[in-house]
């Protein structure tokens, strides 16, 4: 079994979940006390989200610094490869790729594939703004898998992004939240969207797909499955 080297801790509540839903998985798969082999980086996330303020001022050198020394941490460590447990910050992917040997199993292409597999041509993204805005998440899925990609409006993107750091990086769940949530979610079914992805790994702690009547593509859960099978593969 490969080892999975996670950088984690934007946030650590999330972070925690993957863990505990990799363990769950290989557990699944090799039954009796079967676990996953994680090194598992958790970055300071007090830090990091100042560093996150200075990136979206322009400033990205201290961002990606914390992510290279975080992959080559792993490296060193013995992992076989890396997963980075966020969504926003794949936006470092081809810098990291280019800092260490190990690869890089990205969070797009799981949840792309995925999106294929159900059959579905045009997508909702929720996600951090930085995520909903910039090309580096959407082009992906849209050049390798075809998928059109569509986000909601400005109001509702800073409204997003708000409760991510506000609430759920601070395990706040409320019930107001996942209201709105879900009305974004009702508008994008309504300008097309045949699923939505919840592409930040904090979102599934509030939204399930119980929800709502439209398939939700939880990142977190097919990021992890993915890294499972990787990791189990010979
Ligand atoms: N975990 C979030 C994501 O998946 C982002 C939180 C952060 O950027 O610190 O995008």
């Amino acid at each position: 079994m490969k080892v999975i080297g996670a950088i984690g801790g934007m946030s650590w509540v999330s972070s925690a979940e993957y863990y505990k839903l990799m363990n769950e998985m290989v557990e699944k798969e090799l039954g009796g006390l079967h676990s996953a082999r994680i090194l598992m980086y958790s970055i300071e996330f007090g830090e990091f989200s100042e560093e996150e303020r200075e990136a979206s001022e322009g400033d990205w050198k201290p961002l990606r610094k914390t992510m290279l020394e975080a992959a080559g941490r792993l490296e060193r460590g013995g992992a076989d490869f890396i997963i980075i447990c966020s969504n926003t910050m794949h936006s470092s992917v081809e810098d990291i790729e280019a800092h260490v040997k190990i690869p890089v199993l990205h969070i797009a292409d799981a949840t792309g594939e995925k999106i294929r597999e159900h059959g579905l041509s045009t997508i909702g993204l929720l996600g951090t703004e930085y995520t909903m805005e910039e090309e580096f998440y959407k082009k992906r899925i849209k050049d390798k898998f075809g998928i059109k990609v569509i986000v909601p409006d400005e109001n509702d993107r800073e409204y997003i992004n708000l409760v991510i750091f506000d609430e759920l990086c601070a395990e706040i769940i409320s019930d107001d939240s996942r209201e709105r949530f879900i009305e974004i979610i009702r508008r994008l079914r309504e300008q097309g969207a045949e699923g939505i992805i919840l592409g930040c790994t904090e979102i599934p702690l509030l939204v399930k797909q119980e929800d709502v009547d439209v398939p939700l593509f939880d990142t977190l859960t097919i990021h992890a499955e993915a890294a499972v099978r990787y990791a189990l593969e010979d």
